[in-house]
Parts: C-alpha cells; sequence; structure tokens
C-alpha cells in the first residue's frame, strides 16, 4: 500500500542527512564510488551511513555503462580519492561500486579501475539495488536517468523482478537543446543545468521527456505499479516528475537531489 507521508518523509531524511558532515577522526569509512557516463563521484560515509564527504567530475570515459577510456578512468578516480583523502587526512583503503543492468560482463574493468587507486574493492552490486539502499521502497518502479542510460527496475516486496537498461539519458537532452538554441554541446550542457533557464529547456526538451516516460511505460505494462521513483542527474531537471506522471498516468516522486542518490546507496554497502 502507498504511504506517500511515509515516502515523503523518507526522503527528506537521506536529503536533511545529505546535507551535514558527520565525521569523527578515527571511525571507519564506508566509499562509493560511482563510474557513470557523465560523471564519477565518490561518497564517502560514516558507519552510521551519514554523509562525511563527496566529489564529483564530469567524466566521458565509459558509454553505455562500460569503460572505453581505462586510463582516464583511473586518472580521475586517484584525483577524486586523492582530494577525498587531503580533506579527511585518512586514507581510503575500500571501496564498494556497482553496475547497470546488462553490463555484468565489464565487472573485471571496473574493480581493476577500483583496485588501480589503492583501493580495494568492498562490494560490487546492481545499480538498482544502490538507489533502494536508500530509497527503501519495497513496491514500484525505480527510473535511473542518467547521462548516457535510463535504467529501469520494478520491486515487488522489497525485490528486484525485473530491470531493463535503455540508451537515452541527459546526452539526449543536451543535443536537443543544442539543435534547438543553435548551441555547442557543451554551451547547451551548461544551459541545460543553470536553474535559470530550467523552465526554458524543459519547455525545449519536454517531448524528449514524454518519449523517455512512454519507453517506461511500455516496461511496466503487465506489472501492477502505483508509483514511480526517478533518480539520476537527469532528474535534477524542474518538472521533470511532472511530465513523467502526467505521460505514465502514474503517481511519480522524486528527491530534490537525485544526483546522489546512487552513489549514496554504493557506499552504505561498503
Ligand atoms: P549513466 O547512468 O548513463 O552511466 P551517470 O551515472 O554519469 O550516467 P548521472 O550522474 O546520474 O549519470 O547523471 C548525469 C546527467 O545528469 C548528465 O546528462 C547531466 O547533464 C545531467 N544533469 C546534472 N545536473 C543537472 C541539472 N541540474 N539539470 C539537468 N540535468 C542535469
Amino acid at each position: 500500500m502507498y504511504d506517500e507521508q511515509a515516502v515523503k518523509s523518507q526522503i527528506e531524511q537521506v536529503e536533511k542527512s545529505l546535507k551535514q558532515t558527520h565525521y569523527t577522526p578515527g571511525e571507519k569509512l564506508k566509499v562509493g564510488i560511482d563510474l557513470g557516463t557523465a560523471y564519477i563521484g565518490i561518497v564517502v560515509l560514516n558507519e552510521q551511513d551519514a554523509p562525511v564527504a563527496s566529489e564529483l567530475q564530469e567524466a566521458h570515459v565509459l558509454k553505455d555503462g562500460i569503460i572505453v577510456d581505462y586510463v582516464g578512468a583511473l586518472q580521475i578516480v586517484k584525483q577524486l580519492k586523492e582530494k577525498l583523502e587531503k580533506r579527511l587526512g585518512v586514507t581510503l583503503l575500500k571501496a564498494s561500486i556497482a553496475m547497470p543492468p546488462g553490463t555484468e560482463s565489464s565487472i573485471k574493468t571496473h574493480s581493476h579501475v577500483i583496485e588501480g587507486a589503492e583501493m580495494e574493492v568492498s562490494h560490487i552490486l546492481d545499480e538498482p539495488t544502490a538507489a533502494n539502499n536508500v530509497l527503501h521502497i519495497s513496491e514500484g518502479v525505480v527510473v535511473d536517468i542518467g547521462g548516457g542510460t535510463t535504467g529501469l527496475s520494478i520491486f515487488k516486496e522489497g525485490k528486484v523482478v525485473y530491470v531493463a537498461d535503455e540508451p537515452t539519458g541527459g546526452t539526449h537532452l543536451t543535443l536537443v537543446l543544442a539543435g534547438s538554441h543553435h548551441l555547442s554541446v557543451e554551451e547547451a550542457e551548461s544551459f541545460k543545468k543553470n536553474p535559470i533557464h530550467q523552465s526554458e529547456v524543459l519547455g525545449s526538451v519536454k517531448a524528449v521527456i514524454e518519449k523517455m516516460a512512454t519507453i517506461v511505460k511500455n516496461h511496466i505494462k503487465g506489472y501492477t505499479v502505483d508509483t514511480i521513483y526517478l533518480c539520476g542527474g537527469t532528474c535534477c531537471l524542474h518538472g521533470m516528475e511532472k511530465v513523467f506522471e502526467k505521460t505514465v498516468g502514474i503517481k511519480t516522486i522524486k528527491p530534490s537531489n537525485p544526483l546522489l542518490i546512487t552513489p549514496t546507496g554504493i557506499a552504505m554497502s561498503c
């Protein structure tokens, strides 16, 4: 049974904790590394899963969840790790990672990047499970819209019963915006993320979001789904959830910081 108030308060708690830093020198730290097609991010939590620090860098070293530039990926992970270690005065020894559905054959390459940055791989999980470490949903569909891919996972009684990965995401929105506004891809990317342009951006890319929502609608046909939970950086776009809700006809919820849901969930498993 869907309890809107309970879900909202869960999400608010996570958001509140993400804004605070809880770290007592010497305590064990949990590290999650998200190797994405648009960003590489590291989230550090304390033993109680409260946030300690995070670093995020734009990266183009993966395609469709697969590493295409190993040296580049390694360099970025090393740099982010060093920054965090300097800031916290500790050496990060272990980290967990997550794989998008359908990319399990690349686990070794992902692990080599972590090991190359002198960390032991603690746990390897799938991205939907990572997101659900934060969301704690037992019924519904989690839709993770990243840069190059959109992953969706249907949950029944807390377990993943169906996953799919589609080659669409924020990069697609950027390209449409570049065309409609006569901007370079780089210019369109910053235009898209600028808070002052959000309603104009939403208007220009609404048809693409409707298409993404229709793809989700087709995947969930045949399942009883009463709530869509959005996460992934692309869902930072204001109003995205409204377009989804209208197109699919199912209640759609998104936390105010969807970019950090998956990396935080990865760290929780460390
Ligand atoms: P993938 O899941 O495809 O591997 P990823 O994990 O790198 O990629 P995320 O970090 O979840 O993906 O999201 C990256 C996408 O989020 C990029 O396309 C970026 O442009 C988009 N994005 C980030 N912030 C915003 C914002 N404020 N408004 C709109 N889009 C945003």
